[in-house]
């Protein structure tokens, strides 16, 4: 390690209390693994309290940017590996200021290091190695020291076989480790809502199977493959195992027939409920996820997610509840869905739908219209039919 680089990665203080933290470390630890798994010669190891990811010096930038789509992860920083020896030390800090100061001349006025040595044998305080490498860098790149408001910090970590030297801390998603939480299905449609619900549910430790309904030849197969698309890039984020699509047609033309036109939304989403529950008995998870947001539009009210709700079996995660659409976009940019979210498709739940349904169905005219039916049987039969794609993580 020593002469290499290193990504540190740290991690929140949240989940190390308590009787879970053993079991979170591991989760976070395999997670790190899993993202770095198919770099050449990417090494983790974990000494106390941190995580370490050794790469060769070309793999270095490749290795950061997967590490910031880590859940768990607090920040990070690229490191170089040194002796613990004072003059090595304070030579490679010359290095990184030198080397932050060529990046990014104009932000780069000032500076400040800030050192910390967890072995308290070696000859120098935390304050004089401070003090030893901030003279010889302001030596070296005429920059002068601003301890309240520096827009460089060089970082120095003492232990007592290596010591790492870095200039540059870059957070990362926070949360807690994907698996952490357990495991839910996901209603993916091809919109902006649903996969920003599917990334907030894994930020807290859910891992999701996704189930998308799919209503050929009303919904053409861009919209599948949009969809697949999206589950990709929650995968990119280790939030999603496999993709289920599941044929909807028979069921919605039965489903629009059984009741009156502006009940129709409210019957399929009750049915999307009940074939989520099928495939997540299947999956062992134990929540559904959707990308309902209050007062969006004429589905999301709160009495028709009520009604809607109740068709679930198990918890009913809705992360986007209280989100205002901007908002929601803001994320969808941010974790790289949004310029798929937005190429053309078709919504399966627009179809045979008059202009106005219903604001406030009722669950007794709702399950009225489902009686002409075996919702039970319909449910299975959609899930059953559903194919997997495995998406993996
Ligand atoms: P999205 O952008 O996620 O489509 P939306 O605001 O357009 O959300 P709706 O289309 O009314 O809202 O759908 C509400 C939720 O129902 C979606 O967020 C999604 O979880 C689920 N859903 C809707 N259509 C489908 C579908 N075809 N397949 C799977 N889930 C769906
Ligand atoms: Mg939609």
């Amino acid at each position: 390690m020593i002469g290499g680089v290193v990504v540190l990665c740290r991690f929140g203080e949240i989940f190390l209390k308590g009787a879970n933290r053993g079991r979170f470390e591991r989760m976070l630890i395999d997670n790190v693994r899993r993202a770095v798994a198919d770099l050449p010669e990417a090494r983790v190891s974990a000494p106390h309290g941190r995580v370490l990811v050794t790469v060769p010096e070309a793999g270095l930038e490749d290795a950061c940017a997967r590490l910031t789509r880590v859940f768990g992860l607090v920040s990070l920083s690229p490191a170089r590996a040194v002796a613990p020896e004072l003059p090595v030390i304070v030579e490679a800090a010359v290095t990184q200021a030198r080397a932050a100061l060529a990046r990014d001349p104009a932000r780069v006025r000032a500076f400040k290091v800030e050192a910390r040595r967890s072995d308290k044998r070696f000859p120098a305080t935390s304050y004089e190695i401070a003090c030893e490498a901030g003279a010889r860098i302001a030596a070296a790149t005429g920059l002068p020291v601003d301890l309240h408001h520096p827009p460089l910090t060089i970082g120095i970590e003492v232990g007592s076989e290596v010591a790492f030297v870095f200039g540059d801390v870059r957070p990362g998603p926070g949360g807690l480790p994907v698996g952490a939480s357990g495991r839910a299905v996901l209603l993916l449609s091809g919109g902006i809502d649903s996969p920003v619900a599917g990334w907030l549910a894994a930020k807290r430790g859910v891992v999701n199977d996704a189930v998308y309904f799919h209503s050929p030849p009303f919904v053409g197969e861009k919209s599948r493959d949009k969809v697949e698309s999206l589950a990709r890039a929650l995968g990119g984020w280790q939030a999603m195992r496999s993709l289920y699509v599941a044929p909807f047609t028979e069921a919605q033309k039965r489903l629009r027939e059984a009741g009156p036109a502006e009940l129709a939304v409210v019957l399929y989403r009750r049915m999307m409920m009940r074939v989520a529950d099928l495939i997540a008995d299947r999956r062992g998870a134990g929540a559904l996820v959707t990308g309902e947001s209050l007062g969006q539009v004429a589905s999301q009210t709160m009495p028709n997610m009520d009604v809607i709700g109740a068709a679930a079996r198990r918890l009913v995660l809705r992360p986007l509840a209280t989100y205002d659409k901007t908002e929601t976009i803001a994320l969808a940019r941010r974790i790289g869905t949004y310029d798929t979210s937005v190429l053309p498709y078709e919504d399966c739940c627009a179809l045979f739908v008059p202009a106005h349904p219903a604001t406030a169905a009722r669950l007794a005219d709702v399950e009225r219209a489902e009686q002409g039916l075996d919702v039970a049987a319909e449910a299975a039969a959609v899930a059953d039919a559903a194919q997997e794609i495995p998406i993996g993580r």
